[in-house]
Parts: C-alpha cells; structure tokens; sequence
C-alpha cells in the first residue's frame, strides 16, 4: 500500500489547491480553471462517455488528453476553481473498494504474507484467525476483505477519505471511522454547524441520487473506487460531485447492475446506490436534530 498525504499546492499563485487522496504528482494545474490528472486509459474512456450522458453534470466537464513534461494527462475541470477557500471532503462509495477482478488476481498463486499479517496486527491484534496466527502470515484476499471492515465501507457502503476545513486544518485519518454517529460526527464537524450548507448538500445529494437512477453509463458499469468530492465555501455555495473512475468498467452485454443488491462474488454489484442511500439518511437525520 502506498502512503500519502494530502498537501497544498499553489496553483499557478491563483488560489491553493487541495488533494486529498492520491498520489503527489499525480495532478498538475491546467489553464481556465482546469486540472491535468494522470492519465488512466479506464478514466479516459469513463470521463469520455460521461460527457454524453444523465451524469453530465454530475462530474467534472472533461476536454480530452494531453501531454506535459513527456507524459498523459486526463485535462477536466478543477473543481475548486469557483469557490474562495473552499472546505473539502473526498467520500468514497461503495460496499468494496476492489474490483472483483483484483480478487480474482489476488487469488492467483497464493502467498501467505507477513506483511500483510503484521499490517493487520497493528490495527488490530485480534483480527488473525488461529490458523493465521500459527503462520504468521494471511492471505491478500482475506486481507483485502478485512480492510474494508475497519471503516464504513462494508457496513454503510461509503466512508470519508479525507476532509479539509476552510480554516486549514486537514483530517485524513478516518481509516477506523464505522459507526453511523462517528460518521455524523465528521459531517457535523465539515460543515462547523452550519444547517442551511447541510441542506444544500442534501438536495444536490438527492438530485444525484435522481441522475443516478436514470443514468444509462451507471447501470452498465461497475463503479469501485469512486468519490463524491463535496464543496462548500463562505459565500453559502455547496456542490457535490462524482470524481475517480480508475476503477469504473464497463460491464459485458447485456449484464447490468442496481447498485444496492448486496455483493456476492460474481454479481459484481458495487453497492454504490445503497451508501449513497445510507449518506442521504445521514444527511437528513443530521437535519432533524
Ligand atoms: P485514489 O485512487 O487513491 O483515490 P487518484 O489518484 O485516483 O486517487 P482522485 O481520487 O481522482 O485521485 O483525486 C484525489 C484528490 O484530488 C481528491 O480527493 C480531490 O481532493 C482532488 N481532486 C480530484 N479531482 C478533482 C477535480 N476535478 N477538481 C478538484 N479537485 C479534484
Ligand atoms: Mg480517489
Ligand atoms: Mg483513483
């Protein structure tokens, strides 16, 4: 696993830029308000399709692929561009965070892993079973499975990446962040109180949740990995939208997914829907209260 952590960087001296999940490097600043993503031919061709579909304005405008300094670039909208010292937060969906071809890989020739056995321990001395722990080892596909338990993943279908406050400070530590109230906790904190940016969050949530259900590229393809970039600033705006499609693909013909039928290997459902069902229940709880 790669380690990263969110940093600042000065784009073009306009105005900060913030990433929260990622790679450093992996993002550089383009011209009128837009942003250079490394190349991955699988968001290409997702971002490509999107352009013509319900989604559309559900994700960032997308302008094709260039090259900077020997190398390919995804060029799309920087969705921070409109907003003045924005808060920030990166959800990502979804019941897994791992294509079922990515288990199906991790199957192959099976190795029991220290590492992953001692990464597993340090979160969690008692997650080894009996048998792992006389080997002293686990397999990456029971690891992977095990990750998703520690956060929201596996039990509210989404969990928070990272956020980003207005008033600079950054929280990316939400790893073991589970429980509905936690989760409340974390929102409540985002949006410092404020109900009328909460409000505004929820209506773009269920104007998505529309788009979603109407959306010809959602029900053919396998949404993993993705995020809902949120952002709001003191001006009273707050936006939602869908980011990350290195690892969206499309399905074979004629198959297609509901996005809440709970995952069983081979079914590929991604349960995409069903956090983001379990999000918008948040969000108007949080407004209840
Ligand atoms: P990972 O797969 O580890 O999540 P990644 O390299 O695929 O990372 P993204 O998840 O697409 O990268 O983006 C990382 C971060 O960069 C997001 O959390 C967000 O803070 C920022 N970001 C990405 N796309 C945009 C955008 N279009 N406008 C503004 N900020 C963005
Ligand atoms: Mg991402
Ligand atoms: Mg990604």
């Amino acid at each position: 696993m790669v380690h990263w952590s969110p940093f600042v960087v000065s784009f073009k001296k306009r105005y900060p830029w913030v990433q929260l999940a990622g790679h450093a490097g992996n993002f550089q600043a383009g011209e009128y308000g837009r942003l250079l993503k490394r190349y991955c031919e699988c968001e290409q061709q997702c971002l490509q399709k999107l352009m013509t579909d319900s989604l559309r304005p559900h994700v960032p405008g997308y302008y094709g692929v260039v090259q900077k300094d020997d190398h390919d670039y995804n060029l799309m909208d920087d969705l921070l561009a409109d907003f003045d010292s924005p808060s920030i937060m990166d959800c990502k969906m979804g019941s897994r965070t791992y294509l079922e071809e990515e288990l199906t890989k991790a199957r192959e020739r099976p190795r029991l892993r220290k590492d992953m056995y001692d990464k597993m321990i340090a979160v969690d001395p008692g997650a080894p079973t009996e048998e792992e722990r006389a080997k002293q080892g686990v397999l990456k596909p029971r690891y992977m499975q095990w990750r998703e338990t520690l956060s929201s993943t596996a039990t509210l279908g989404f969990r928070i990446e990272g956020i980003k406050r207005a008033d600079g400070t950054c929280n990316t530590n939400f790893k073991k962040t589970k429980h509905r109230e936690q989760v409340m906790q974390a929102l409540e904190d985002f949006v410092d109180g404020n109900t009328q940016i909460l409000k505004l969050y929820l209506q773009r949530l269920e104007e998505l949740r529309s788009a979603l259900e109407q959306s010809q590229f959602f029900r053919t393809h396998e949404v993993v990995g993705s995020s809902l970039l949120f952002v709001h600033d003191a001006s009273g705006k707050a936006k939602v939208w869908m980011i990350d499609f290195g690892k969206t693909v499309s399905l074979p013909t004629p198959q297609t997914l509901d996005h809440r039928t709970p995952w069983v290997e081979g079914n590929r459902e991604d349960g995409y829907l069903w956090g983001l069902d379990n999000l918008i229940d948040i969000f108007s709880t949080m407004l209840l209260e």
